[in-house]
């Protein structure tokens, strides 16, 4: 039995087209009576919308927060753009948003974990706690996973509910503009974190958020070298700020042979960030026998062609890395960012109002942004 996490709907009135017909996509729409605003794919097509909700309702198990900052994902750009894949999974009018913080403002009376005032940051998949592999402990690769912003309105509006556990608490020191993003960092420490980084060399592909970000976890962590790719300059700058050792230009330079001359029997891990085919392969060249190959970057097409018995005969341990283990990744995190020193600021490139949402996307969409964090304090 799963457990029902789908909140009521929201009731929705778009600001002008549309808003006459009562409807919006696949769900009848009431007329205009929220007061607050929200970021939403209002319409299967492409673009975002601001549009006036209520405020969600509390629900049993749930907290409700007071969202202050959200952070922009590769996701929200996906669904932005309205490509293959968010045709098929997102079904308008849908609030998006699954990286955000703020304050609890209201408790379920069956919650004791929390208290209004406690300052929390969303892990966006929300899970069965029942199936096989949330009772094996590996609640990340659960089965009924719903995902916040995507399957179910998400936190990009003034306030937003959801279940107690998926609103982490997190320490004051942490800042507002970081916290907006933990379910993203996350990614990259459950990646770098899921073999040994201490006095390691390194190969990271792929300098997107993730990979940055997981440049300053392997830095903290001690590792010996850390190698990254990446063809954007603008990127290439924030890897070297984040503590890459040397970063390879695949557009300028042969990068084998670099790395050959750099790491001639490999590196010990390759984290692979990109989604690039070509990474793959360089991935499994490079790495030397015995050491680990992480992918979290997803790939265009299913199949890719790899040399799978150079896996076989370097023995490498190759890993598919998604979400973030519940809940050790949050506890490490929290431990890299309060204990460890890790600071992810310099990838925190734009801050805006949430209003600006469209520049936003469009900034990202050009390769000109590491993360853009939205400021929800005017949405209310
Ligand atoms: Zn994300
Ligand atoms: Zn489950």
């Amino acid at each position: 039995m799963v457990r029902k996490v789908r909140p009521e709907p929201l009731v929705f009135s778009p600001q002008g087209e549309g808003a006459a017909s009562g409807r919006v996509g696949e769900r009848p729409l009431a007329k205009y009576n929220g007061a607050v605003k929200a970021i939403a794919k209002a319409r299967p097509e492409p673009g975002v919308d601001i549009i006036d909700i209520r405020e969600p309702e509390l629900k049993s198990g749930h907290v409700k927060i007071r969202v202050e900052k959200g952070s922009v994902c590769g996701t929200d750009l996906h669904i932005y753009s309205w490509d293959r894949w968010a045709q098929g999974r997102i079904h308008p009018p849908r609030v998006i948003g699954h990286e955000f913080c703020g304050t609890v403002v209201e408790v379920a009376p069956d919650v004791t974990s929390h208290q209004v005032g406690d300052f929390v940051a969303s892990e966006s998949h929300i899970v069965c706690g029942q199936c096989k592999q949330c009772l094996a402990g590996q609640a990340h690769v659960c089965i009924n996973t719903v995902i916040l912003g995507v399957d179910i309105d998400g936190g990009f509006g003034p306030y937003a509910s959801l279940p107690a556990q998926n609103a982490r608490i997190i320490p004051a020191e942490v800042p507002r503009e970081v916290a907006s993003m933990l379910d993203a960092l996350g990614n990259a420490v459950h990646t770098a974190m899921s073999g040994p980084i201490e006095g390691r060399s390194v190969l990271i592909t792929g300098m997107g958020p993730i990979g940055l970000f997981s440049v300053g976890i392997c830095r903290v962590l001690g590792a010996e070298k850390i190698y990254a790719t990446e063809v954007s300059p603008y990127r290439i700058a924030l890897a070297e700020q984040m503590g890459a050792d040397v970063v390879l230009n695949p557009a300028q330079e042969d990068v084998p042979a670099a790395l050959r001359r750099l790491e001639s029997h490999g590196v010990d891990a390759t984290l692979e960030m990109s989604g690039h085919p070509s990474a793959l392969s360089l991935a499994v060249d490079h790495t030397r026998p015995g050491g680990r190959v992480s992918l979290l970057g997803v790939y265009p097409e299913n199949s890719e062609p790899i040399d799978i018995n150079a896996v076989i005969f370097k023995g490498l341990q190759v890993q598919g890395v998604v979400g973030r283990q519940l809940w050790q990744t949050w506890d490490q995190m929290i431990d890299l960012l309060v204990n460890r020193g890790l600071d992810i600021r310099p990838v925190i490139t734009h801050q805006r109002g949430f209003d600006e949402v469209q520049a936003a996307m469009e900034s990202l969409r050009a390769g000109q942004a590491g993360k853009i964090v939205l400021d929800f304090a005017g949405a209310a």
